[in-house]
């Protein structure tokens, strides 16, 4: 197999560099032409492990079926619009905000939830007198505790654009944490280098790194390296899964991926139910789906494995814990609680 040592950035490279063969390349035309597409080649190389289908094929690699759009599927399908202040900055909670600097990322993920606003036809990114307004906006509210560099991906920006942005937030002393979402580490590993990490420390606020990925296979060796370099330095990571139809609906391959985190030093933090994002139907389950996934991995794995199952609610009402409730209330002041293996017990006991 020949090694990919460029970003495949159209359904064309994916087919000159052998991903995909010239019948599929044709029939996926369309796709590319209307998301876009890009593939590292670290990625590249566990997709040629895969040899034609797979975990990290199905998320990265154009599919017909994103033509398909289902009248519950939306352009914005967590309302970033209705809590955006100013370009750049959602703000949707009274103490955080998010940061939106760059709308570009290393990989398009197929499932994505901001697939209308991210890739290189996307909103952009933020110019400087942009993001000198965003800077001010968190300047002028005291009451945003934390800033959340999301994207796009925060860590495509090259350490000395990150240095400023972070510089700019270290004298403004109402914000305490800093916190980046990324796919970097996995997608990139060698870009977590000495000078990239001094920058994501340059506010000299508690920083932390949100990892995202999906499935245990992301977390090979190198990108284990990456995320030591950041976690050696002192960022606390956590991780953000989501649960992906095709992909790791299934207990025993997000057990894995759990332990894959919390071996590397990563908190598992949120799983996210699929958003209502355009063309994303074929890999959407059910809540209830979801709910029974979630409850196989109570108790049989370690609580440090443990995500939080989440939705973010459509327009812009934010993200809510959806598993599934193990008390309720039996009407004589005492609860029922079911175990995790299901048995139901009295609380407090009779
Ligand atoms: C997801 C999100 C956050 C972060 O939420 P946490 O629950 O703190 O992880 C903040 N702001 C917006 C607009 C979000 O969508
Ligand atoms: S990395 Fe995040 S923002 Fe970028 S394409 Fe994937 S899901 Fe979307």
């Amino acid at each position: 197999m020949t090694t990919i040592t460029r970003s495949l950035k159209s359904v064309k490279a994916l087919n000159e560099a052998g991903l995909i063969d010239a019948p599929a390349s044709d029939r996926l035309t369309p796709v590319g032409e209307r998301y876009a597409v890009a593939i590292t080649p670290d990625i590249a190389a566990l997709i040629q492990h895969e040899n034609g289908d797979g975990p990290i094929t199905r998320q990265f690699v154009p599919d017909l079926a994103e033509l398909t759009i289902t009248n519950t599927e939306r352009e914005d399908p967590i309302g970033d619009e209705a809590h955006s202040p100013v370009p750049g900055i959602v703000h949707r909670y009274p103490d955080r905000v998010l940061l939106k600097a760059v709308h570009i990322c290393p990989v398009y993920c197929r499932f994505c939830f901001r697939r209308e606003m991210v890739g290189p036809d996307g909103n952009g990114t933020l110019n400087r007198e942009e993001l000198d307004t965003a800077i001010a906006y968190i300047r002028d509210n005291p009451t945003i505790w934390e800033v959340i560099l999301t994207g796009g991906d925060p860590l495509v920006l090259s350490p000395r654009r990150l240095s400023e942005i972070m510089l700019a937030l270290k004298v403004i002393d109402h914000v305490k944490i800093v916190r980046f979402h990324t796919r970097v580490p996995v997608v990139e590993p060698q870009r977590i280098d000495d000078a990239l990490v001094d920058a994501l420390k340059a506010s000299g606020k508690t920083t932390y790194v949100a990892l995202h990925a999906n499935h245990a296979d992301e977390l090979t060796p190198q990108a284990r390296a990456a995320c030591n370099r950041l976690v050696d330095a002192g960022i606390v990571m956590i991780s953000q899964t989501v649960l992906l139809k095709g992909i790791n609906d299934d207990a025993s391959i997000l057990a894995d991926l759990m332990r894959a985190f919390v071996e590397t030093r990563i908190k598992p933090y949120y799983l996210h139910h699929p958003d209502l994002a355009p063309g994303t139907s074929h890999f959407r389950l059910s809540i209830e789906e979801g709910q029974k996934i979630v409850a196989q991995l109570r108790g049989n794995i370690s609580g440090l494995c443990q995500p939080t199952y989440i939705l973010d609610i459509p327009g812009g009402y934010g993200k809510a814990p959806v598993g599934e409730s193990v008390i309720r209330q039996t009407g004589d002041g005492c609860y029922s609680v079911s175990d995790f293996t299901g048995k139901s017990h009295k609380y407090p006991p009779a």
